[in-house]
Protein backbone atom coordinates (compact mmCIF):
# COMPACT_ATOMS: atom_id res chain seq x y z
CA UNK A 1 0.00 0.00 0.00
CA UNK A 2 1.24 3.30 -1.02
CA UNK A 3 1.53 5.88 1.78
CA UNK A 4 -1.06 8.51 2.15
CA UNK A 5 -1.73 12.31 3.36
CA UNK A 6 -1.58 13.28 6.57
CA UNK A 7 -3.30 16.25 6.87
CA UNK A 8 -1.87 17.49 10.30
CA UNK A 9 1.26 17.60 9.05
CA UNK A 10 3.51 20.74 9.87
CA UNK A 11 3.00 22.55 6.27
CA UNK A 12 -1.14 21.68 6.11
CA UNK A 13 -0.62 23.55 9.84
CA UNK A 14 1.13 26.87 8.34
CA UNK A 15 -1.37 26.75 5.34
CA UNK A 16 -4.24 26.69 7.56
CA UNK A 17 -2.55 29.54 9.92
CA UNK A 18 -2.28 27.28 12.61
CA UNK A 19 1.17 27.71 13.54
CA UNK A 20 3.27 30.69 12.67
CA UNK A 21 5.71 31.19 9.40
CA UNK A 22 7.24 33.99 7.21
CA UNK A 23 5.23 34.03 4.61
CA UNK A 24 6.32 35.77 1.70
CA UNK A 25 4.01 34.78 -1.00
CA UNK A 26 0.02 33.88 -1.39
CA UNK A 27 -1.99 33.10 -4.86
CA UNK A 28 -4.68 31.44 -5.35
CA UNK A 29 -2.91 27.36 -5.31
CA UNK A 30 0.21 28.13 -3.82
CA UNK A 31 1.94 29.93 -0.76
CA UNK A 32 5.84 30.38 0.17
CA UNK A 33 7.41 30.91 3.54
CA UNK A 34 10.76 30.93 4.87
CA UNK A 35 12.54 27.51 6.02
CA UNK A 36 13.21 27.84 9.62
CA UNK A 37 16.48 25.63 9.02
CA UNK A 38 17.30 27.02 6.30
CA UNK A 39 20.81 25.38 4.41
CA UNK A 40 22.14 28.96 2.81
CA UNK A 41 20.37 32.60 3.35
CA UNK A 42 17.08 33.14 2.13
CA UNK A 43 16.19 29.61 1.84
CA UNK A 44 12.41 29.12 1.00
CA UNK A 45 9.54 26.61 0.29
CA UNK A 46 7.35 26.83 -2.37
CA UNK A 47 3.95 25.12 -1.33
CA UNK A 48 0.78 23.85 -3.27
CA UNK A 49 -2.56 24.78 -0.96
CA UNK A 50 -4.06 21.45 -2.65
CA UNK A 51 -2.78 18.55 -0.23
CA UNK A 52 -0.58 15.97 -1.61
CA UNK A 53 2.47 14.00 0.11
CA UNK A 54 5.01 15.00 -2.24
CA UNK A 55 5.87 14.43 -6.84
CA UNK A 56 4.61 11.36 -6.82
CA UNK A 57 1.08 11.53 -6.14
CA UNK A 58 0.37 15.48 -6.98
CA UNK A 59 -2.40 16.30 -9.75
CA UNK A 60 0.35 17.31 -12.41
CA UNK A 61 -2.21 20.40 -12.52
CA UNK A 62 -0.71 21.17 -9.43
CA UNK A 63 2.51 21.09 -10.85
CA UNK A 64 1.66 23.32 -13.73
CA UNK A 65 0.50 26.10 -11.05
CA UNK A 66 3.58 25.74 -8.87
CA UNK A 67 6.73 25.63 -11.46
CA UNK A 68 5.86 29.30 -12.61
CA UNK A 69 6.13 30.14 -8.59
CA UNK A 70 9.18 28.72 -7.73
CA UNK A 71 10.69 30.15 -10.92
CA UNK A 72 9.23 33.93 -9.39
CA UNK A 73 10.41 33.06 -5.88
CA UNK A 74 13.92 32.09 -7.16
CA UNK A 75 14.60 34.96 -9.63
CA UNK A 76 13.37 37.20 -6.72
CA UNK A 77 15.75 35.41 -3.92
CA UNK A 78 18.89 35.23 -6.41
CA UNK A 79 18.07 39.42 -6.72
CA UNK A 80 17.14 39.95 -2.93
CA UNK A 81 20.29 37.90 -1.65
CA UNK A 82 22.47 38.63 -4.43
CA UNK A 83 23.35 34.86 -4.59
CA UNK A 84 25.53 33.70 -7.88
CA UNK A 85 22.80 30.91 -7.89
CA UNK A 86 19.61 28.95 -6.64
CA UNK A 87 19.21 25.51 -6.20
CA UNK A 88 15.93 24.16 -6.24
CA UNK A 89 15.06 20.79 -4.38
CA UNK A 90 12.60 18.88 -3.78
CA UNK A 91 12.20 15.61 -1.99
CA UNK A 92 10.18 12.54 -2.47
CA UNK A 93 9.92 9.77 0.42
CA UNK A 94 12.24 8.97 3.45
CA UNK A 95 14.46 7.09 1.27
CA UNK A 96 15.22 10.05 -0.37
CA UNK A 97 15.47 12.68 2.27
CA UNK A 98 11.45 13.88 2.56
CA UNK A 99 11.05 14.68 6.22
CA UNK A 100 7.58 16.58 6.04
CA UNK A 101 4.73 15.01 3.98
CA UNK A 102 3.13 17.79 1.96
CA UNK A 103 4.39 18.30 -1.32
CA UNK A 104 7.30 21.17 -1.59
CA UNK A 105 9.73 23.10 -3.51
CA UNK A 106 13.11 24.02 -1.77
CA UNK A 107 14.30 27.34 -3.03
CA UNK A 108 18.08 28.02 -1.82
CA UNK A 109 20.26 30.78 -3.09
CA UNK A 110 23.56 29.63 -3.17
CA UNK A 111 27.21 31.59 -3.18
CA UNK A 112 30.37 30.83 -4.63
CA UNK A 113 33.20 29.04 -2.26
CA UNK A 114 29.72 28.78 0.24
CA UNK A 115 29.22 25.47 1.39
CA UNK A 116 25.05 24.70 2.14
CA UNK A 117 24.18 23.69 5.16
CA UNK A 118 22.95 20.65 6.51
CA UNK A 119 19.43 19.39 5.74
CA UNK A 120 17.22 20.22 8.74
CA UNK A 121 20.32 21.46 10.31
CA UNK A 122 19.91 24.15 12.76
CA UNK A 123 17.45 26.48 13.45
CA UNK A 124 17.77 30.37 12.41
CA UNK A 125 17.58 33.04 14.24
CA UNK A 126 13.36 34.56 14.17
CA UNK A 127 15.16 38.14 13.65
CA UNK A 128 17.39 36.57 10.44
CA UNK A 129 14.11 35.14 9.05
CA UNK A 130 12.32 38.52 9.66
CA UNK A 131 14.63 40.45 7.77
CA UNK A 132 14.98 37.75 5.08
CA UNK A 133 11.69 37.24 4.55
CA UNK A 134 11.21 40.95 4.22
CA UNK A 135 13.94 41.18 1.68
CA UNK A 136 12.51 38.71 -0.58
CA UNK A 137 8.34 39.89 -0.34
CA UNK A 138 10.22 42.94 -1.59
CA UNK A 139 12.33 41.70 -4.31
CA UNK A 140 8.99 39.87 -5.11
CA UNK A 141 6.27 43.12 -5.36
CA UNK A 142 9.41 44.56 -7.11
CA UNK A 143 8.46 42.36 -10.27
P1 LIG B 1 11.99 17.99 3.41
O1 LIG B 1 10.66 17.38 3.73
O2 LIG B 1 12.15 18.37 2.00
O3 LIG B 1 13.08 17.10 3.91
O4 LIG B 1 12.21 19.30 4.21
C1 LIG B 1 11.32 19.93 5.05
C2 LIG B 1 11.89 21.31 5.28
O5 LIG B 1 11.00 22.01 6.12
C3 LIG B 1 13.26 21.34 5.96
O6 LIG B 1 14.15 22.10 5.17
C4 LIG B 1 12.99 21.96 7.31
O7 LIG B 1 14.02 22.81 7.72
C5 LIG B 1 11.71 22.72 7.08
N1 LIG B 1 10.83 22.80 8.23
C6 LIG B 1 10.57 21.81 9.14
N2 LIG B 1 9.67 22.25 10.04
C7 LIG B 1 9.35 23.52 9.69
C8 LIG B 1 8.47 24.49 10.25
O8 LIG B 1 7.80 24.28 11.26
N3 LIG B 1 8.39 25.68 9.62
C9 LIG B 1 9.13 25.98 8.50
N4 LIG B 1 8.96 27.18 7.94
N5 LIG B 1 9.97 25.08 7.94
C10 LIG B 1 10.09 23.87 8.54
Amino acid sequence: MSASYDPDNIFAKILRGEIPSHRVYEDEHTVAFMDVMPQSTGHALVVPKAASRNLLDADPAVLAQILPVVQKVAIAAKAAFKSDGVLIIQYNEPAAGQTVFHLHFHVVPRFEGQPMRKHTGTMENPEVLTANAEALRQALRGR
